[in-house]
C-alpha cells in the first residue's frame, strides 16, 4: 500500500500518523465490503463515525490556576447496538485518532460477535503529571460534558491507555449522580466491588493467549517448549510472560523502553517480573541487553509485539523468523508487512482479533450489571475462551475462504454485521 511505504520512510508527525491509521483502516473496511458484495453506498455509510463530539473540560489545578483540557468521544456506528469502547488519556489523543480506534472497536465487537457498535474517547493530557485530585476533577469533567450522548443503552467507557479501574469508579459515580440513580452498567472496567468484573484487568492478556494457543494448534506446535519472544513487558506484555511460562512456553526474549533481554535458553520470568516491580523498569538492569529491533529478528516460534505501533515494517519483515506473529499491540505491522509475512506463510494473527478479550470480559461485566447477578472468575474465563475459540476459528476460515490474509479476513468478519444491521434498518 503506497501509504505505508511513507509512513516506513520517514518519521511523521503525531497527526500525519493518525491519519495515516485512519486512511488505512478505511482502505481495509473498503476492500472488506467489496469482498461481502456491499455497493459503495455501504462504505459511504461505514467509512467514518456517525457522531464525533468534541468537548472542552475546566479543571482547577492544585496550584489554584483553571485548566482546560479537550476531550472527544467517537460513536462510529450503532446499528448493532450501544457504541462500546475505552477511553484514553494521553498527550498525544486527537481526533483523528480517537475517530480510527472507534472503528477499530467495531471490528473487534463484529469478530467477536458483541451486541454494540464501536466508540472511543479521549483526553489530550499528560496523567503521569497530574495529581489524584487534579484526575478525579477530569474524570467527572469530562462525564459532565459528554453525559448527553453515553449511557448503558446508549454509548459505554472503559479503560484504555493510561486509564483505570479508579478513574472509572469516578466516571461512574459522576454519571449516576446526574441521573439520580445507580448506574454501573454505564462504564465497565469498574473496581469488582463497585460492580466490576472478576477477570476483567487480565482478560486482554489472556485473549492473546487463547489466540497463540489456537494459531500454534494451527501450525502443528506444541505449546510447551514452545520459543517466545514478546516485545514489551508493560501491563499486557508482562501478563502474557506470566501466562506463556505458566502454559510450560519457553520465554526467550522481552523488551521495554530501554532494550531488550534475549536467551535461547529461556529467561527467568518470574525473576523478571519481580526486578521490574522493585526498579520499574528491567532490561536496563542487565548488561547483556540487545535493542528491540534486533529482538524481533531472534530465532523462535512464536513472536509476540506487544508494545507500540509499526514495528514489523517492509524492511525487517523478510528477516522475521518466527512462524507466528500475533499482535497484541495495536498496529505494530505495518500493511506491507502483513502481505510480505502471510507471503512467507507466517501465521499473523491481528490486533484487532487479538485484543478483542478487553471488551468481551466489558461485554460480560455490562451483562452482569445489567442483570444484577454476578459470575465467579472461573465461568468468565471459560466464556471467554469459548468466545475467542470460535472467533479465532471464524477470522481462519474466512482467511482460507477467500483466499486473503489474516488481517483482511478479520475485517471481512467484523464487518458484516455491522453493514447486515445497517441494511436491516434500512440506513443503506
Ligand atoms: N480499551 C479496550 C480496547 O480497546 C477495551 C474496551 C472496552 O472494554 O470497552 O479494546
Amino acid at each position: 500500500m503506497g501509504t505505508t511505504s511513507v509512513l516506513e520512510e520517514k518519521h511523521l508527525t503525531v497527526q500525519e500518523e493518525s491519519l495515516e491509521l485512519f486512511n488505512s483502516t478505511q482502505t481495509i473496511i473498503h476492500e472488506a465490503l467489496h469482498y461481502l458484495g456491499y455497493p459503495e453506498e455501504m462504505y459511504e455509510v461505514l467509512k467514518e463515525p456517525l457522531r464525533m463530539l468534541t468537548v472542552r473540560i475546566p479543571v482547577r489545578m492544585d496550584d489554584g490556576k483553571i485548566k482546560v483540557f479537550t476531550g472527544y468521544r467517537s460513536q462510529h456506528n450503532d446499528a448493532v447496538g450501544p457504541t462500546k469502547g475505552g477511553v484514553r488519556f494521553h498527550p498525544e489523543v486527537n481526533e483523528t485518532d480517537v475517530k480510527a480506534l472507534s472503528m477499530w472497536m467495531s471490528l473487534k465487537c463484529g469478530i467477536v460477535d458483541l451486541p454494540y457498535g464501536g466508540g472511543k474517547g479521549g483526553i489530550a493530557c499528560d496523567p503521569r503529571e497530574m495529581s489524584f485530585r487534579e484526575l478525579e476533577g477530569l474524570s467527572r469533567g469530562y462525564v459532565r460534558a459528554i453525559s448527553q450522548v453515553v449511557g448503558p443503552t446508549k454509548d459505554i467507557p472503559a479503560p484504555d491507555v493510561f486509564t483505570n479501574p479508579q478513574i472509572m469508579a469516578w466516571m461512574m459515580d459522576e454519571y449516576s449522580r446526574i441521573r439520580e440513580f445507580d448506574s454501573p452498567g454505564f462504564i465497565t472496567g469498574k473496581p469488582v466491588v463497585l460492580g466490576g468484573s472478576h477477570g476483567r484487568e487480565t482478560a486482554t492478556a489472556r485473549g492473546v493467549t487463547i489466540c497463540v494457543e489456537e494459531a500454534a494448534k494451527k501450525r502443528g506446535i506444541e505449546l510447551t517448549n514452545a520459543r517466545i519472544v514478546i516485545q514489551g513487558f508493560g501491563n499486557a506484555g508482562s501478563y502474557l510472560a506470566k501466562f506463556m511460562h505458566d502454559a510450560g512456553a519457553k520465554v526467550v526474549g522481552i523488551s521495554d523502553a530501554y532494550g531488550a533481554l534475549y536467551d535461547q535458553d529461556g529467561l527467568d520470568v518470574d525473576y523478571l517480573l519481580d526486578r521490574r516491580d522493585s526498579y520499574g523498569t528491567v532490561t536496563n538492569l542487565f548488561n547483556n541487553r540487545i535493542t528491540n529491533e534486533e529482538l524481533l529478528e531472534k530465532e523462535c516460534d512464536i513472536l509476540i509485539p506487544a508494545a507500540i505501533a509499526n514495528q514489523i515494517t517492509k524492511k525487517n519483515a523478510k528477516n522475521i523468523k518466527a512462524s507466528i506473529v500475533v499482535e497484541a499491540a495495536n498496529g505494530p505491522t505495518t500493511l506491507e508487512a502483513t502481505k510480505i509475512l502471510t507471503k512467507r506463510g507466517i501465521l499473523l494473527v491481528p490486533d484487532v482479533l487479538a485484543s478483542s478479550g478487553g471488551v468481551t470480559v466489558s461485554y460480560f461485566e455490562w451483562v452482569q450489571n445489567n442483570q444484577g447477578y454476578y459470575w465467579g472468575e472461573e465461568e468468565i474465563l471459560a466464556k471467554l475462551r469459548t468466545v475467542l475459540v470460535d472467533s479465532f476459528e471464524k477470522v481462519y476460515t474466512s482467511a482460507s475462504q477467500h483466499q486473503v490474509d489474516m488481517r483482511l479476513a478479520a475485517y471481512i468478519v467484523g464487518i458484516r454485521k455491522m453493514a447486515e444491521a445497517s441494511r436491516f434498518r434500512g440506513w443503506v
